[in-house]
């Protein structure tokens, strides 16, 4: 007698992800801006902050342990190409199945971050703490 197990493979392996970043291949055309639903992507020189576009307010713990002002204007991370923060991107998981800057950009330069690597139940984990409705 053949005997089949069903394993879900993602409670032994968790499923990998990263953050989109932009690279230096970027035409500043905007387009990817108005697309993120965590307000994840800002001009380059603008300064962003955890509140814009989402519910985090004043002095608050990230999911990942970092303590943080959320009304607090950052330092922008380039002054001239249009740029992701890290900390807010969700690799779109919460909202939609694939990353919708990498969707939208011209140029495909909105590209899988190594240096930002998350699991995707931590990713849904911090699109629910900054979307708690
Ligand atoms: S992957 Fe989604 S959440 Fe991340 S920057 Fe792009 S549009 Fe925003
Ligand atoms: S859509 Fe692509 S080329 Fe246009 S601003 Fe965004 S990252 Fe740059």
């Amino acid at each position: 007698m053949e005997l089949f197990l069903f394993v879900n493979l993602s409670n032994i392996y968790p499923i990998i992800a990263m953050a989109i970043i932009i690279t230096d291949e970027c035409i500043n055309c905007g387009a990817c801006e108005p697309e993120c639903p965590n307000t994840a992507i800002y001009e380059g020189a603008d300064d962003w902050r955890y509140k814009d576009g989402t519910s985090l307010k004043g002095s608050l713990v990230l999911t990942d342990g970092k303590k943080v002002d959320a009304n607090e204007a950052q330092i922008p991370i380039s002054d001239e190409l249009y740029y992701i923060v890290p900390d807010k991107c969700t690799e779109c998981v919460g909202f939609h199945e694939e990353p919708q800057c990498a969707a939208v950009c011209p140029v495909d330069c909105c590209v899988p971050d190594s240096d930002h690597v998350e699991t995707e139940d931590a990713l849904l984990a911090k699109q629910r703490f900054m979307h708690p409705e």
